[in-house]
This record gives C-alpha cells, sequence and structure tokens, in this order.
C-alpha cells in the first residue's frame, strides 16, 4: 500500500485514510443480527456532536491524509437536517469521495436534499426482497419503503448505487441471485457482506455465515463461470464478473480478514474514536474538542494514536475460531450492555 508523504502511517504501514463518521445511534429497524433489542442505553443527548463539531472533527482527520468519508449510524437520515452536514462537509475540497449508508427507509423524503448537498454515492442495506422475511429480520413493516427510496436515488441522479445484503445461510441464501436481478434492474451493485460476530450479533453463530466460497459456490451455479476483478484496493470488498458483464461484490469480514489494508476508522456520534469494528477501546476526541484545545493539539492526538495503531480485530476474531473458542464471543453480551460504545449501531457499520 503507497501513501502520500503526508499520510499517516500505523504500525504496520496502514494510512489513516477513510473515515466512517456515525451521526446518530438511534435506527429505525431493529435487524436480528445489528439492534435486535427494542430499547439501549442511548448515547446522552448533550454528549452527541453538533454538526460544526462533526465538521471540524472531520478536517482534523482530512488535514492527516483522510480523504475518504462515509455517513452512517444508528440510521443517519434520522438525524434531523442531515444535509446541512453534507453541505459542511462539501465545503472539505479534501474529501474526494463523501458516501452515505442507510437502509433507504428515510430516503424517498430525503434523496434530493442529499443530492443537492452533495453526497457523492449512496450504499442502501436491504437484505431481502421478501416483505414477510424482512418483517422477520427487521421487526419493522418498512419493505416498501425501501424499496421506494431505492427507485428515488435513481430518479434523482445518484449513480454508482450500491446495495449491501448481509448473507445469512437459512435466511437469504436462496436469494443472491434474485438481489443481482434487482441490483441490474437499479443499476446498483451488489454486495454481500459475510455475517460478523460484531456488537449487536448477539445470536451470531459460525454456521450461519455464508461463506464467500459458498456465495460464489451458489452464484456458479445459476449463472456458470464468475471471474474475479483484478484491482488495487483498499476497499473491503472483493470484486467479481458474471459472464454478462454484471458486477458484484463480496465483503468476506469472517472467513477472509481484510486487516492488513484496513485504512479505515470510525468516529461515534459522540465523538469517540475507534481503530477497529472489533476494538474494546477508543479516543475520546469530544472532551478536547469542548474543552477548546487547539487544532494542533487534536491534529496531535490523531497523529500518535494512529501511529500506534495496532489493530487487527478480525483476524483475531477468525484466529479464536480456530483455537477452537468458536462460540466465543470477543465482547461479551453483559459488556455490549452496559456501554452503548461497543455495538455496532453506535460506532457505525
Ligand atoms: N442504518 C444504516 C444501514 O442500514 O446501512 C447504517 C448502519 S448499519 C450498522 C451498516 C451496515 O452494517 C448495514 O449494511 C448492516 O447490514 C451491517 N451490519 C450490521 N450488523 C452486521 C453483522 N452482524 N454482520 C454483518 N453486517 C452487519
Amino acid at each position: 500500500m503507497s501513501a502520500a508523504p503526508r499520510d499517516v502511517q500505523d504500525t504496520f504501514g496502514r494510512p489513516l485514510k477513510s473515515l466512517r463518521l456515525s451521526v446518530t445511534d438511534r435506527c429505525n429497524l431493529r435487524c436480528k443480527y445489528c439492534m435486535p433489542e427494542e430499547e439501549y442505553a442511548w448515547l446522552p443527548r448533550d454528549n452527541v456532536l453538533t454538526f460544526e463539531e462533526m465538521a471540524a472533527v472531520t478536517g482534523y482527520f482530512t488535514d492527516l491524509g483522510v480523504d475518504k468519508v462515509r455517513l452512517t449510524g444508528g440510521e443517519p437520515l434520522l438525524r434531523r437536517d442531515l444535509p446541512r452536514l453534507v453541505r459542511l462537509l462539501f465545503q472539505n475540497r479534501k474529501i474526494t469521495d463523501l458516501a452515505l449508508t442507510t437502509n433507504g427507509i428515510l430516503l424517498g423524503d430525503q434523496a434530493q436534499d442529499l443530492f443537492d448537498a452533495g453526497v457523492h454515492r449512496i450504499t442502501v442495506s436491504i437484505d431481502s426482497l421478501r416483505p414477510d422475511r424482512f418483517r422477520a429480520l427487521t421487526r419493522r413493516d418498512e419493505h416498501a419503503r425501501v424499496l421506494e427510496g431505492i427507485r428515488t436515488l435513481r430518479q434523482v441522479g445518484f449513480t454508482g448505487l450500491k446495495l449491501d445484503t448481509v448473507a445469512i445461510r437459512g435466511f437469504n441464501d436462496d436469494e443472491l441471485a434474485d438481489l443481482i436481478e434487482f441490483g441490474k434492474g437499479h443499476r446498483a451493485e451488489v454486495r454481500f457482506i459475510e455475517y460478523m460476530d460484531v456488537g449487536g450479533a448477539t445470536d451470531w453463530s459460525m454456521d450461519q455465515v455464508l461463506s464467500r466460497a459458498a456465495i460464489l459456490e451458489e452464484l456458479g451455479r445459476r449463472y456458470g463461470r464468475i471471474t474475479p476483478v483484478e484491482e488495487v484496493s483498499s476497499a473491503p470488498a472483493q470484486r467479481f464478473l458474471l459472464p454478462d458483464g454484471t458486477s458484484f461484490g463480496i465483503i468476506p469480514s469472517t472467513t477472509t480478514p481484510f486487516c492488513s489494508t484496513c485504512d479505515r476508522s470510525r468516529v461515534t456520534a459522540d465523538g469517540m474514536w475507534y481503530l477497529c469494528l472489533y476494538a474494546k477501546d477508543g479516543t475520546d476526541l469530544r472532551q478536547p474538542l469542548r474543552s477548546g484545545a487547539s487544532p494542533d493539539s487534536i491534529r496531535e492526538l490523531i497523529r500518535s494514536v494512529w501511529q500506534g495503531r495496532k489493530d487487527r480485530g478480525a483476524e483475531e476474531r477468525k484466529a479464536l475460531g480456530q483455537a477452537g473458542v468458536r462460540e466465543a464471543r470477543l465482547i461479551e453480551v453483559k459488556k455490549l450492555r452496559e456501554d452503548p460504545h461497543l455495538e455496532m449501531h453506535a460506532r457505525g457499520g
């Protein structure tokens, strides 16, 4: 991996490039693998960063080499007036890729404003094309609105649309080709994510993980020869082509972790910075931000923390499995319930 001179590198030479900014820990779905409970220990409202604070924090990161920013959550569209944050970030010319991940429910209302404000790319998470399955997984009857949201994206003019599907054995493993066909109809690239044992996935078990190999086998049976796309990228998705040229991706985080090229980190809505999706501890950026610390000292803090980064969380998770403690969890459920920051929906997927 090559890094520009100003780039800050961690102990494995990984540059600080990609930032996921969680704008809220709230969500309007209750997916079984992410946020299965109705109520949580939510982040205290006063602690949630204002848009100006988020733009300032993002600016410190872009000063140190970050050029990709993805807004996430919780469900980012639940954060009131999100386009205003987008407009603030759009003024930061060091951001070359300003993306958003959403469950799509509120896109029908917000897609136009997000487009006008300057979001470059949108990824919609959709795990099933069947309303009954969607309801069973998410505990909400919102499937039609998600489909409507996806349609609106095209009407508004978004290109480069991606659809992310968590592939779960026994749940949607018979829908892989249907999802690809649906994606074709919407000029969207489908990416299958291996089910991960992260905060929120309290019912995770290895036998529910539909591996990259199993996904390729299933799609090969339906479509014939599948060709890997040769590309040098730090993106988590490995891309493939079907015989008709349709591309799709697989994010094999569980069976084939990509820690060695991981250039991403996450800031929660209340300003905690995590170096890894699996990290148990983070760095509080809200405190220096609100106590009037100088921009230089905050940049210095970020630089030194990144330079000491050793995280290889997904690889460690995999090693646990290989050591025969497959069902052991990296973070105990009890700890998850005590500290909202450990939940996937707080630190952003
Ligand atoms: N609400 C937004 C959405 O639905 O895209 C953004 C946040 S959500 C946490 C981001 C992504 O993480 C979604 O695609 C979701 O499916 C994925 N995700 C959540 N829990 C997961 C798990 N246990 N394994 C794999 N992916 C997961």
